[in-house]
């Protein structure tokens, strides 16, 4: 990692639009170590009156939906018509495997070279709620650089979507025609967090299937419960091989929010949001402090052997060593 700046260095910089002091105030936020976690909280909380301002917008779908294009296009449809762009990830990249799902550096190619865009590859391997934890903080960062428009991207195959959800103002699911949906992944709990629905590669031979796919997903929807009463997710067709549907994908996301400001819901959804937050990083937080306290450090080799040996039950290992930190 290149050299740390000062506190206000990094806070006059992001304020200031540098997108180099942004990647770098990104980069302090996802660090694990400890004095760099301080830093970027003295940094987060100087920038926080400069936040809160962009459209919050989460996009997941599965590998190959064309997600990485999408948002190429509908980003540089929205830095012409004057919006500022930023893309964040949330990759749940395997700590096993190494591997990871959307992280390869040859996306989004344009939109990466626009001055009104800035796209920020996945954060390197940790646990999920970390990721997310700093990818809320990255959002505020963007905000606070002036990006009025904040694409969250995450892969539909897991965890992530419902911790996307609660970073997002409307949360866009992207689906392929044709596939079924089993394939797709499409569990109930994903409909459930769907603000907008859109079909994508609708061109060519597949407009005809695209269209057909689109009244299955809307009688679908129909019977999974509204997330909010004043709001029922529309589902729409685009492609970002022709750019059609783009314009109305955004309209949709716009008349998204225009209807939950007018019902008081966005204030609230923020609000929880911040809650939610909040109690994430306390439970990091506890679980930081846990791991490192020296009685549990003491014990905690011997009970998880014991446990492996069946010979200790998990909840009563579990007691002993919560009694230990409390204790
Ligand atoms: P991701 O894995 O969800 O990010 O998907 P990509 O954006 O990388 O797209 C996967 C594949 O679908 C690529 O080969 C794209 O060229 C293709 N693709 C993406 N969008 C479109 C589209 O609008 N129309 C067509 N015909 N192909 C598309």
């Amino acid at each position: 990692m290149t050299k740390r700046l000062e506190a206000d260095e990094y806070v006059a910089g992001v304020r200031a639009g540098d997108r180099g002091v942004l990647a770098r105030a990104i980069t302090l936020v996802e660090s694990q170590r400890e004095d760099d976690q301080r830093l970027a909280r003295t940094v987060v909380a100087a920038l926080l009156p400069d936040t809160g301002r962009a459209r919050r917008v989460g996009i997941t779908g599965v590998p190959g939906v064309g997600k990485s294009s999408l948002i190429e296009a509908l980003g540089t449809h929205l830095t012409k018509t004057g919006h500022r762009v930023a893309v964040l990830a949330v990759d749940p990249s395997s700590p096993r495997s190494g591997g990871s799902i959307l992280g390869d550096k040859t996306r989004m190619t344009a939109l990466a070279r626009d001055p009104a865009a800035f796209v920020r590859p996945s954060p390197s391997l940790g646990a999920l709620g970390g990721v997310a934890r700093h990818t809320r903080e990255a959002l505020l960062l963007c905000e606070a650089a002036g990006f009025d428009v904040v694409l969250v991207e995450t892969v539909g195959v897991g965890q992530s979507e419902a911790m996307v959800a609660q970073l997002v103002d409307c949360f866009l699911v992207l689906l392929l025609a044709g596939a079924g949906d089993e394939l797709q992944g499409i569990k109930r709990g994903i409909l459930e967090l769907v603000d907008v629905l859109a079909i994508t590669k609708a061109d060519g031979e597949n407009v005809v299937t695209a269209n057909r796919a689109r009244a299955e997903f809307a009688a679908a929807l129909h019977l999974v419960r509204a997330k909010h009463a004043e709001w029922s997710a529309p589902v729409l067709t685009c492609s970002a091989l022709t750019g059609d549907g783009i314009a109305k994908l955004w309209a949709a996301i716009e008349a998204h929010r225009a209807a939950m400001i007018a019902a008081g819901t966005f204030a609230t959804e923020r609000a929880r949001q911040q809650v939610h937050w909040m109690w994430r990083a306390i439970e990091a937080g506890l679980l930081r402090r846990f791991a490192a306290d020296p009685k549990v450090v003491a014990m905690v080799a011997e009970l998880e052997a014991a446990v492996r040996a069946g010979s200790v039950s998990p909840d009563h290992a579990a007691g002993e060593l919560l009694a230990a930190f409390t204790g």
